[in-house]
Formats: structure tokens, sequence, C-alpha cells
């Protein structure tokens, strides 16, 4: 990895199909920085802190996307609805159900992910796999009026056990394709986002749509 962000995500997209997305993990990286990648084309970027994000929003241009990765308590979803194109860690019915809730009431429709668990860690966030499973097998989103669930998202444990992340992508993806297979009206439901720096490449060889990288394209994050 080198240290031109440009530079970085080039090498990057030309390791990616063209049917996989990338979304530039900006978090506690500079506004400077997030310019460095949009200059070099970059237009999806992703955030984890709803502080970090809504101080960054109005300092940036105005086309890129922005999508929220990280847990977003329930009190923080009225400052971000509308302002983000797409939601990937929905880890819970209530939190969906409130998105619903306050998308319905500001006129907008909001598009998500789906956060599903199956890391060997267990303080990451996301629904069990036969939770979600369940939640589309009972048909329970027809209740919703104004969200788009769009797919799913997860992580890999955090392990250098390559054959461990191999089965959690795996997983993964078995969960998003049954979850069509039970409910195969589902519309627009297209998004498998997987793959961070270090496993990107297992990722996509086990379907990934849409990989979250931000470490090799900014470098080390400073906590
Ligand atoms: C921080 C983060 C990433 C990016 O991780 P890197 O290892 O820096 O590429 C991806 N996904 C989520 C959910 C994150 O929180």
């Amino acid at each position: 990895m080198s240290a031109d962000i440009a530079a970085n995500i080039t090498a990057i997209r030309s390791t990616l199909p063209d049917s996989v997305g990338l979304v530039a993990v900006s978090k506690f990286h500079p506004v400077q920085a997030v310019m460095k990648a949009y200059a070099a084309g970059q237009r999806v970027f992703g955030e984890s802190r709803v502080q970090e994000l809504t101080v960054k929003i109005p300092q940036l241009p105005d086309d890129i996307s922005w999508h929220f990765i990280g847990h977003l308590q329930t009190n923080k979803v009225r400052s971000i609805i509308g302002k983000v194109s797409l939601i990937e860690s929905v880890d819970s019915e209530k939190l969906l159900n409130l998105i619903d809730n306050e998308s319905r009431r500001a006129g907008i429709c909001t598009r998500v992910l789906m956060q599903v668990h199956v890391a060997m860690e267990d303080t990451k966030f996301g629904f069990l796999p036969d939770e979600l499973l369940q939640y589309f097998t009972e048909r329970r989103f027809e209740s919703l009026t104004n969200t788009h669930i769009c797919g799913i998202m997860g992580m890999a444990s955090n392990t250098n056990d390559t054959a461990r992340v191999e089965s959690d992508f795996k997983a993964i993806r078995r969960i998003f394709d049954s979850i069509l297979a039970v409910a195969p009206d589902l519309r627009g439901f297209d998004t498998v986002s997987m793959g961070m720096s270090d496993d990107r490449d297992i990722a996509v060889k086990c379907g990934s749509t849409m990989v979250r990288v931000g470490t090799d394209i900014f470098g080390a994050r400073e906590y």
C-alpha cells in the first residue's frame, strides 16, 4: 500500500470485478483525505459514527453517497435519515422499524442492509442467521412502508485463519441466497456487502457485491 490515496484506489479497483462496488471507509480520516479519494473518482464513502458523519457531510461535495456502517443507536436515527444513501448496519428489528417510522415522518424512503452475525467474536452486532431468515420467511418486511431492504452486510471473524474467514463469507452469501429463495418476489434485493482491507479478495471469491475498504485506501487509523 502506498501513501498515495488516489493510487491506492486505482490499485484496489483494478483487482475488483466491475460488478463489485467499492465503499471507501473514511472513518477517523480528515475531509482532506476524503477529497483526495473524491478527486480520484471515488463517490461512495462509509462512516461508522453519527457525530463524525454529520460534521463531514456539509464540508464535502453533494454528489458523495454516504453509507452508514457502524452500530446505529436508536436515538441517533433521526440525525442521519435523509443524509445517507444506505444504512448498511441494521442490526435489530427495533432499529429497522424506527428507521421506517422516521423515514415516513420525513416523507422519504431509506435504503438499508440487514447486518448478519456469523463471526466467532460475540461482540459484533447483527441478526443471527436463523433470526434473519425467519424475518423474511414470515414476511415481516411487508409492514415497512418507507424502507427498502437492498440486501445484507456481514463481517468475517477477525482471525488469520483464512479457512474460517472463507467459511464465514460463504455463510453470509448462503444466507443472502436463502432469503431470496424464501422471498423470491423481493425487489432490488441484490447487495451482499462483505470484505474489508485484509479479507476482500476472499470475500469477492465468495460472492461479495460490495467491499468496504478503509486502511488499504487511507492508511492506518489513529483512534
Ligand atoms: C472500519 C470498517 C471497515 C474498514 O476496515 P479496514 O480494515 O480499515 O478496511 C469496514 N467495515 C466496517 C463495518 C468497519 O467498521
